[in-house]
């Protein structure tokens, strides 16, 4: 079925998945904007996933290019406050509408490595973001969308008028549709709005009370299969979907996802909203910080490395070996770090370890899971190969490992049932960790498989493979596991090409002007 309405806005001119293209060098310095982003996360004080470390990489390399950066964020108790420097109390006053009458709210600033952030705390019964963990209340719908209008609120009474909102997921999808049906009437015409959607998965799906608590109160507008009217239930409205129709450009973290989303099913739903705003949506791959994750000046590994001295990699993977116990023998450490999430492909994970170990390699696996069942699948693994010289299983969440495994380990395997972006295969490359991988949403757009490819030699960087089963994960995965034994230079060759690719916050920073550009010339 086709939406038939105009979306309130006119329709931008129309454009590719991938996002305009850099433009050509001007000579006049381009005018620095004023951009907000309005987050429910963002590294390293508040983060459950790659949301988190975008908004933290994203705002700091659209600093540099000498654009005027703020970031809005919930003031949860659980903050990491040790690493916010300078925070106090800047606006006392806000009164942010909420059903009928208004929420008290006082706004914070504080720095955050150098990142200039906004906390808005309620003062309300509903102890919205004083809850010991950010996600997984019932009333999630409503906390978030309390936050966007408290953004926008906080926004408007205190007369800032940015050039670009930027919000992320459907937690902050309903600051365009506040934007558009409230504070444009109120003088608020500035703006333009761009939102990131990092996983189709969550949408934030609700009823008939969210519009009464936010203010939008004409349920036949908002119901309406134009706007917020989800496209699958139909008493129900849909944030993220509202959050599309009511942008004015929309990006997901990968053009092969945007692709996957709006053409092949992956969109949970929403494939047909994505078709009729497809001329304002398109996707650009994540960068990652490289002061963090950059072998040369690592902090948390025992030997820097880099091109130029690619042999002490192996100083690290003996630490990493003597931190697990694993034997020092010359065999190939494969590796997963990931949540333990059914969409990182977990069965692959578990035949992965044996079909590894058959093969003459080790094994180690970092990753945890909110759901105990999968962790006790995984303690109960752990407990079957804990006799295994070549094999360990960290169940857990450490930071530290982390960065010990992706200079330590040789292959990194990444075999998602979905992957938006995936932050771990790109963190793999700038290791020299050669990735075996999915093909698909991401990880197509940042991985070539050495033997399969239509890339020059030079920028193949791993393994691929196709089909979710078994016998497609052994193509890739037992061809990097031979090519380490039998060829070597072969494979020394791809951790350098994995190496040189650039997948710093450069490129994305640069596509991210652009489409900031495009929206604000219409
Ligand atoms: P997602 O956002 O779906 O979780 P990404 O690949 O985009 O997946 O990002 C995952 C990030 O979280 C990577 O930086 C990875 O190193 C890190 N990570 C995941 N699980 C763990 C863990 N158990 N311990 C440490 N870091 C982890």
């Amino acid at each position: 079925m086709a939406e038939t309405a105009a979306p309130p806005q006119p329709e931008p001119e129309p454009i590719p998945e991938s996002p305009p293209e850099p433009p050509v060098v001007h000579h006049a310095p381009r005018p620095s904007l004023f951009i907000v982003q309005i987050t429910p996360e963002m590294a390293p004080i508040a983060k459950i996933g790659g949301l988190a470390d975008v908004v933290f990489g994203l705002s700091r390399e659209l600093a540099i290019r000498g654009n005027h950066v703020e970031i809005i964020l919930p003031k949860y108790d659980n903050l990491r406050y040790d690493q916010i420097f300078d925070l106090q109390p800047v606006y006392n006053d806000l009164w942010v509408p909420w059903y009928d009458g208004a929420i008290h709210c006082t706004v914070y600033f504080g720095f955050v490595h150098d990142r200039k952030c906004f906390f808005i705390e309620p003062h309300s019964h509903d102890n919205f973001f004083n809850r010991g963990s950010i996600y997984g209340f019932p009333d999630d719908v409503f906390r978030y969308a309390f936050f966007s209008r408290a953004a926008i609120e906080f926004l408007w009474q205190s007369g800032k008028h940015p050039d670009i909102i930027h919000c992320h997921d459907w937690q902050t999808a309903l600051v365009p549709v506040f934007l558009y049906e409230f504070y444009q009437a109120l003088g608020m015409t500035h703006p333009r709005v761009c939102m990131t959607i990092h996983n189709f998965k969550h949408q934030g799906v609700t009823g008939a009370e969210l519009l009464r608590a936010t203010g939008l109160h004409q349920p036949e507008r908002f119901f309406d299969w134009v706007r917020m009217g989800d496209n699958h239930h139909k008493n129900a409205i849909n944030l993220l979907k509202g959050g599309i129709v009511y942008s004015n450009f929309v990006t997901t973290v990968s053009p092969r996802y945007a692709f996957e989303t709006k053409d092949q099913g992956q969109g949970f739903g929403l494939e047909s909203t994505l078709h009729t705003h497809h001329m304002k949506y398109g996707g650009v791959v994540n960068g990652i910080d490289y002061d963090v994750w950059n072998p040369e000046v690592d902090r948390y590994i025992p030997v820097n490395y880099g091109l130029g001295n690619l042999d002490d990699k192996y100083e690290n993977k003996r630490a990493l070996r003597q931190r697990l116990m694993l034997a020092d023998n010359d065999k190939p450490i494969v590796a997963f770090i990931g949540r333990l999430d059914p969409q990182k492909g977990l069965d692959l994970v578990r035949h992965a370890i044996f079909a590894t170990l058959e093969r003459g390699a080790q094994f180690v696996l970092l990753g945890s899971s909110p759901d105990q069942g999968i962790n006790n699948d995984f303690w109960g693994l752990k407990h079957m190969l804990n006799d295994s010289p070549d094999c360990h299983l960290e169940i857990g969440f450490d930071e530290d490992l982390s960065h010990l495994i992706y200079a330590g380990a040789d292959i990194m395997l990444v075999p998602s049932q979905f992957e938006p972006c995936g932050l771990t295969q790109l963190i793999a490359l700038r290791y020299g960790t050669v990735p075996v991988v999915r093909t698909v949403g991401g990880l197509a757009d940042t991985v070539f498989d050495k033997d399969h490819s239509d890339r020059p030699l030079h920028q193949r960087n791993g393994y691929r493979f196709d089909n979710y089963d078994v016998p497609g994960l052994e193509s890739a995965l037992i061809r990097a596991i031979d090519c380490y034994y039998q060829y070597p230079d072969h494979f020394r060759e791809l951790m350098k090409n994995a190496m040189n690719a650039d997948y710093s916050w450069n490129h994305p920073g640069q596509d991210y002007l652009n489409i900031y550009d495009f929206i604000r010339d219409r």
